[in-house]
């Protein structure tokens, strides 16, 4: 499916390379752990092939992970890559974004990691609009750990903690996103490579805190236990209960099992960075300070 897309590789490409995004990966990790049928190993293709026409410089791109299945994406990206505690991405991405502003930090973590022990970080970082791209790949579970309930699971779902199918409403993470103040909010799915690629560039172009959910099926735990196929049923059913609606209001793009999902680029908006806000706030006190009349003794 991504064979069509135009490719501008700017790097040098190894003669004995047989595919593109290769250079991006540290192959000497391969191979990878994720089972077949596990969407996440198409997320980081597409991740690639937006580093590839985004033209970023790779020195200047840092990846931040969490725990989880997901959370091994920066293990295998050819990046300063950082593997970190379990929901703290988001705090170490920030922290590193403030201490070396010229680079560009992408968090790239699962539904369980960035919106259950991470979530507190979510908002907060959305609220402040920290210049950080977060890719969060939504398999509606805990898989790593065994296929818990997660935020995300929807309802009547079985997992592993919830055998007789989940009753908590779960999170819409798109909405979640732009109530915090996200600055941009997408929604693909992994049949989407093309769409995901593109927004995976679009962001690596942009300032702001911005956000792109991917669904991703997890055939191993949350498709077996709910008797949904395996890997290539789950990519028929994004394929036929995906509609595309960009700039749909996220209040009514909630997903349940197998019900419609709404993909599209939702929230494209420019609202003040958490740097820039900083440095104004920090030049105004000076100023202010510098500008207090003296005391004088008479
Ligand atoms: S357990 Fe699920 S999410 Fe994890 S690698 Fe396997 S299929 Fe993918």
């Amino acid at each position: 499916m991504i064979e069509n897309m135009e490719l501008e590789v700017p790097y040098e490409i190894p003669a004995d390379s047989f595919n593109p995004v290769e250079p991006f990966l540290r192959m000497d990790r391969m191979p990878h752990i994720w089972c077949p049928g596990c969407g996440i190993g198409t997320t980081v293709n597409c991740f690639t092939r937006a580093l590839i026409n985004s033209k970023a410089n790779l020195d200047k791109v840092a990846i931040v992970s969490g725990i989880g299945c997901t959370g091994r994406v920066a293990g295998y990206a050819r990046l300063d890559s950082f593997h970190t505690t379990h929901g703290r991405a988001i705090p170490f991405a920030t922290g590193l974004k403030l201490a070396n502003p010229e680079l560009q930090v992408v968090v790239y973590s699962g539904d369980g990691d960035l919106f259950a022990i991470g979530g507190n970080h979510f908002i907060h970082a959305a609220r402040r609009n920290v210049d950080i791209k977060v890719v969060c790949v939504n398999n509606m579970i805990y898989a790593m750990t065994g296929g818990q309930t997660a935020p995300t699971t929807p309802e009547d779902a079985v997992t592993a903690t919830t055998p007789y199918g989940t009753f908590e409403p779960s999170f819409n993470l798109v909405q979640l996103a732009e109530a915090a103040g996200a600055s941009y909010v997408a929604r693909w799915t992994t049949y989407h490579v093309k769409q995901m690629a593109r927004s995976m560039n679009e962001v690596l172009n942009r300032r702001g805190f911005c956000f792109i959910e991917v669904l991703s099926p997890c055939p191993t735990l949350y498709q077996r236990r709910n008797k949904l196929g395996d890997g290539l049923e789950t990519m028929k059913y994004y394929k036929e209960a995906s509609k595309i609606r960009n700039g749909a209001p996220t209040s009514e793009v909630g997903l349940s099992k197998q019900g419609e999902i709404i993909v599209g680029k939702f929230v494209d908006r420019e609202r003040p960075g958490y740097y820039d806000m900083l440095r104004a706030h920090h030049k105004a006190k000076l100023a202010e300070r510098y500008q207090e009349p003296e005391v004088t003794c008479s």
